[in-house]
């Protein structure tokens, strides 16, 4: 029977360091990390997201402002909040939540995000930067809380085969690049893969982000597996449930996420995590330039 990864604990560990990160920076340089998060429209999924975004912001202690603009919202309107941000020298982080209403696009703005401020670390120079292995400002989110529940659990991934299916911009990608990274054999799974039970079966680390109820059943996975779901869905009962059929998993599992309480606590607390790390960048650049002007 499989240990279960305990999302929920580590990602509140990591949240309670991030506070006293956060006091110490407040005493060294008089200020406290600032989040802007921009809305457009009315997405209800989108605005509970933005919502809990806000209150852990605010609970943790950053300074978090959300840009609420409506539906109608053009282009050039956009363009120019997000001009208006990058030069706003009180802000250290912007996620502009995705989707967009229809007629806007969602690359296109994020890649109008100044990268030093890029919290989502979406925009092309980050995500460059993440593939050639050279310190992007920041990884996106919930690929960043996988492997820090990985490492949490002590799971090596050097030389591991590491199966991810899926290979959206936001999840997949960026996580197999992850571990890629850190030296693992990785195999990218999709909805075009021929055969996907005998892809899964060769993983030691098993990563499913799709977004399917079942896709991931017992006889995929190999004996002694590390399982993780990315995939969050709601029954009709508003009951959430991942891609992996927990149960009859968790008995050839070595290591298993549940949903909830997996990976899905690590994403907020990544965001946090990230958006420190941009304000405190920024502050130790600002230092650098002072100190090179004398
Ligand atoms: P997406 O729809 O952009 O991508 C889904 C991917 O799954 C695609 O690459 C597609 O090729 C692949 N796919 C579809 N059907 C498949 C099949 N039958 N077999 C193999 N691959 C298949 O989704 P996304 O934004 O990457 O999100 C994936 C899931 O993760 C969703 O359930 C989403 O809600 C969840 N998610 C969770 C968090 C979190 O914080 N836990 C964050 C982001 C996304």
């Amino acid at each position: 029977m499989g240990e279960i990864i305990d999302g929920k604990k580590v990602s509140e560990e990591l949240l309670g360091e991030i506070k006293l990160k956060v006091e110490a920076a407040e005493v060294k340089y008089g200020k406290k990390p600032a989040l802007t998060v921009i809305l457009v429209g009315d997405n209800p999924a989108s605005k509970v997201y933005v919502g809990s975004k806000e209150k852990k912001a605010l609970e943790i202690g950053f300074n978090s402002t959300v840009v609420r603009l409506s539906a109608e919202t053009t282009a050039e309107e956009l363009s120019a909040k997000i001009k208006e941000l990058n030069e706003n020298d009180s802000v250290d982080a912007i996620l502009l939540q995705l989707p967009l209403p229809k007629g806007l696009n969602g690359d296109e703005f994020v890649g109008k995000i100044s990268p030093e401020k890029d919290v989502d670390g979406f925009h092309p120079q980050n995500l460059g930067k993440l593939m050639t292995n050279t310190n992007p400002s920041a990884v996106a989110c919930t690929p960043l809380g996988v492997i820090k529940l990985l490492e949490k659990y002590d799971v090596e991934v050097e030389g591991k085969n590491c199966v991810v299916v899926g290979r959206s911009n936001i999840v997949g990608k960026p996580l197999a690049q992850l571990l890629l990274n850190l030296n693992g054999t990785v195999i990218m799974a999709h909805s075009k893969t021929k055969n996907l039970p005998e892809v899964t079966r060769q993983a030691d680390i098993l990563i499913s982000a799709v977004g399917r109820k079942n896709l991931i059943t017992k006889d995929m996975v190999k004996q002694g597996a590390v399982v993780v779901d990315v995939g969050i869905l709601k029954d009709e009962n508003g009951k959430l449930f991942g891609d992996v059929d927990f149960e009859n998993v968790k008995e050839v599992a070595s290591l298993i996420t549940p949903v909830p309480g997996g990976v899905g606590p690590m994403t907020i607390a990544c965001l946090m995590s990230n958006t420190l790390d941009l304000f405190l960048k920024r502050q130790e650049a600002r230092a650098g330039a002072a100190g090179a002007a004398k």
